[in-house]
């Protein structure tokens, strides 16, 4: 089976050989699926026959969006604690307990439905690669559950045994770091392709951090750091030290930090909905793209510091707040998450890509960030498959190019 989209106004590739700039980009194009991959690109009047049309009416085209950074086994919710946080109550990394009490209550069944809710959410916003970690469950039992079940929906899988250290384990967190990076650890490496730690004042140091980092390497998973979200501490230097795929967060920031991750291919995951729900200064992303380091843009969609599954929404924040142009976060929310997660098959369209595209109701990528709030994904495909998208409309319909 294969699709043609063409008529696109603006087709977004993140080739840089394949059209203008960074995003290289392209007018007037078409682009082909064939099966699960991309097939063709280039200009419309060139496109070859398919067994089936898509007109784009003149709107833009992208890569889907790759989410590199959520955490979707969860139950129960934390309204309440937002509203007391915007009442001026500080975020601190103890709410997270809130949220295990609920998860290990819940069933199987319970927690799928809410992980493929949020994976679906994510779908019809244009996310097509989802990154999924556990970090609710905090037994060994409870962990191999959660990462269990992110293997059957989220393309990514991430054990964060480390998130927390669980309220029985209060009076011994060296023992819980132990269970951590070998017991824990060994139930989950067969689900997981990536171990993860929130290093930070409240959950783990760099050492006990580096315990469990250094015991999932052993077992065959790619390190990737939640580092100096509150503080500057040192999981930023730990992430490059370990050359862990991705240091997330990075809104505190010494110039060591921001040389180490320029000087390594860990890149620099940013996540503004967690600073705009926890009412934190945002990551300075001009600073780290200005001294070279590759950053990244997602969303932490959690139940506690940031209830968001938008990824346009941290565009728009990035953008305006960030200091990043609205290309350099279109990149990074796209290439960026995409590297982020060490994959060279989505966050761009060529020949021989996922076919993961979305079209927006916009004529261009810029309107992303110019139009915040307003949903703006018209029809997404993920892997070939349609799994959202409105009816062709026609370029005068739409309203534009019309004069
Ligand atoms: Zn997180």
């Amino acid at each position: 089976m294969s699709t043609v989209i063409t008529n696109i106004g603006e087709l977004v590739t993140n080739e840089p050989g394949a059209g203008e700039g960074p995003l290289g980009l392209r007018r007037d194009a078409a682009v082909v699926i064939d099966g699960d991959r991309i097939a063709w690109t280039g200009p419309a009047a060139d496109a070859p026959a398919a067994d089936e049309a898509f007109d784009a009416g003149g709107r833009a085209v992208l890569p889907g969006f790759v989410d590199s950074h959520a955490h979707l086994v969860f139950a129960g919710e934390r309204a309440e604690e937002f509203a007391a946080r915007m009442s001026g109550r500080p975020y601190a990394a103890g709410g997270i307990r809130t949220t295990v009490e609920h998860t290990r209550a819940a069933s199987d069944e319970a927690l799928r439905a809410n992980l493929r809710r949020l994976v679906d959410e994510m779908a019809r916003q244009g996310v097509t690669t989802v990154e999924c970690k556990s970090g609710y469950g905090l037994t060994v039992e409870q962990e191999e559950r959660a990462v269990r079940l992110a293997a059957e929906i989220a393309d990514e899988v991430t054990y964060l045994g480390a998130h927390v250290v669980p309220a029985e384990y209060e009076d011994d967190p060296s023992g819980y770091v132990r269970l951590a990076a070998t017991d824990m650890l060994a139930a989950c490496a067969p689900h997981a392709r990536w171990v993860d730690v929130f290093c930070e004042r409240g959950a783990f140091d760099a050492d006990q951090a580096r315990e469990v980092l250094e015991a999932g390497k052993k077992a065959g998973l790619t390190p990737r750091v939640h580092a100096n979200q509150l503080t500057e501490g040192p999981g930023v230097r730990l992430a490059v030290e370990l050359d862990a795929a991705s240091a997330d967060h990075c809104t505190f920031l010494s110039d060591a930090d921001v040389d180490a991750l320029a000087s390594s291919q860990t890149v620099a995951t940013l996540l503004p909905g967690v600073e705009f729900s926890t009412r934190q200064p945002y990551p300075d992303a001009r600073r780290l793209l200005d001294a070279g380091a590759t950053v990244a843009l997602a969303t932490d969609c959690n139940p506690g510091s940031c209830y968001s599954s938008s990824i346009a929404f941290g565009i728009a924040i990035a953008v305006r707040d960030m200091r990043m142009t609205p290309d350099e976060a279109v990149w990074a929310a796209t290439a960026g998450g995409a590297r982020a997660l060490r994959r060279t098959d989505v966050g761009h369209l060529a020949p021989g890509a996922r076919a993961d595209v979305q079209v927006l109701d916009a004529p261009s990528r810029l309107h992303l960030a110019y139009r915040p709030g307003v949903p703006l994904t018209a029809a997404v495909w993920k892997a070939g498959s349609r799994v959202k998208g409105p009816q062709n409309e026609t370029r005068e319909a739409m309203g534009w190019r019309s004069s």
